[in-house]
């Protein structure tokens, strides 16, 4: 099998990619080691920028959504019980839309297959292999049957668990790892949001994020302790710690109902560079991983692959490699700037278990600036709503 790009997962990095490139001209195969069910039904992320957003609608991918997402044009922080509005509109002329990260990829899954390009969906025993050589391969198992497929380029978009960055010598790789001291319980429940806007509730006991995915469903995250166990939270106490931890005494009503999903998160910053070795490319959660309090994962994915499908064209159409060697320095930039980001908003929000009355006291000053200030609150909603896709800071050199 020949194709000029093999990409390794069929997540927003992945798909996206297989669109861009397609818009290029330029083939490409996907292959994805679990279900088509199983993909179009995992519940993660929901929050799209607007350049995420302006991308797709470029390439014709937001027909649903644009019917059925709720666009955002601003955000609520509440401290200790009282609520403050981010009003990205107006500082930034920018907003957010929410639409559920499986309601992405079912659209983009949907629109690839209605073209009749390939996507294989649960290949198995995934490995890269000649990627130091012009004409690396993927080698899988479909079906019962061994397949080698090979290609110009791989792109690694097989998230933090994949096979394709482990597959890098670990001497080629500078790692930053950081695990963070809480988790976020996730929730998904059937019941009507009360509010327009997402609600971030700093709270002695514990961050909590009030959000939704649809006028039907809210999507709720508690901050826990890494090891918590699931099963310690029935629904009832979810919702009493969410009602203790949520503005309620503000004008804001929380809505109960049955609980569709829950689970348990990690929260960690992770970065590895360069995202290329050889013919093989690393983007999104492959190569880097974000706290999700700035919303900005699946964001950064897309980004990464928008700078890739760039490089891909112009290596195909000339067999020039030089922005294939600028990738990792053009996206190191936005993923230093996301981290930033995601670090701040965290590092704000959260109770952290070792901070003393004078480290809560300078977190709770500088959370009360950020919703006072329109310097400060520009800065939150310049980032939040997302930097333009692209070199950040062309002038700088890679
Ligand atoms: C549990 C969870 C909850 C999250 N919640 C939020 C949130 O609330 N807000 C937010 O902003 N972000 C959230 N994120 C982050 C966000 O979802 C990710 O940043 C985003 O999914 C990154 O997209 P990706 O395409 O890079 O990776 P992924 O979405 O992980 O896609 C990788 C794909 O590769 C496939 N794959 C893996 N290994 C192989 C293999 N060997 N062969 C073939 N295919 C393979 C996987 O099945 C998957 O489909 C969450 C992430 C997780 C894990």
């Amino acid at each position: 099998m020949r194709t000029q790009v093999g990409i390794v997962g069929a997540g927003p990095a992945g798909l996206v990619l297989s669109h861009l490139l397609a818009a290029r001209g330029i083939e490409s195969v996907v292959l994805e080691d679990r279900s088509r069910a199983y993909v179009e039904q995992r519940v993660r992320a929901g929050v799209l920028e607007h350049p995420t957003v302006e991308l797709l609608r470029q390439h014709g991918l937001t027909e649903r959504l644009d019917r059925e997402a709720l666009v955002h044009r601003g955000v609520q922080i509440a401290i200790d019980g009282r609520r403050h509005r981010i009003d990205f509109a107006d500082l930034t002329g920018k907003w957010i839309t929410v639409y559920g990260q499986q309601e992405v990829v079912k659209d983009l899954i949907a629109a690839r297959l209605a073209t009749g390009a390939p996507i294989l969906f649960e290949v198995e025993d995934v490995r890269v292999a000649d990627v130091v050589t012009a004409r690396p391969a993927v080698e899988f198992v479909h079906e019962g049957e061994p397949v080698r497929l090979a290609c110009d380029v791989i792109a690694g978009c097989d998230g933090f668990h994949g096979i394709c960055r482990p597959s890098i010598p670990p001497s080629e790789l500078q790692v930053h790892d950081r695990e963070h001291p809480f988790a976020w319980l996730g929730v998904l429940a059937k019941a009507a949001p009360t509010t327009e806007e997402l609600i971030y509730s700093r709270h002695e006991r514990g961050f909590a994020l009030y959000s939704m995915r649809s006028p039907e469903v809210t999507r709720l995250y508690l901050q826990v302790p890494p090891d918590e166990d699931i099963a310690e939270w029935s629904d009832d106490r979810i919702w009493t710690e969410l009602t203790m931890r949520l503005p309620t005494t503000d004008g804001f009503e929380l809505l109960d109902g049955p609980v569709i999903e829950k689970s348990i998160t990690g929260m960690r910053s992770f970065v590895v560079a360069p995202m290329r070795y050889g013919r093989l490319v690393l983007a999104g959660d492959a190569a880097h991983i974000v706290p999700p309090t700035g919303a900005k994962g699946m964001n950064l994915a897309i980004a990464d692959v928008s700078v890739l499908a760039d490089a891909v064209e112009h290596l195909e159409r000339t067999g020039d490699e030089s922005k294939l060697d600028a990738y990792s320095a053009t996206c190191a930039q936005r993923v230093w700037r996301v981290q930033q980001f995601s670090w701040w908003m965290t590092s704000m929000l959260h109770r952290f278990p070792e901070h003393d009355g004078f480290q809560r006291q300078l977190q709770h000053a500088e959370l009360s600036f950020v919703v006072h200030s329109r310097a400060a609150a520009t800065a939150l909603a310049e980032n939040y709503v997302g930097l333009p896709f692209g070199r950040l800071y062309p002038e700088e050199a890679p």
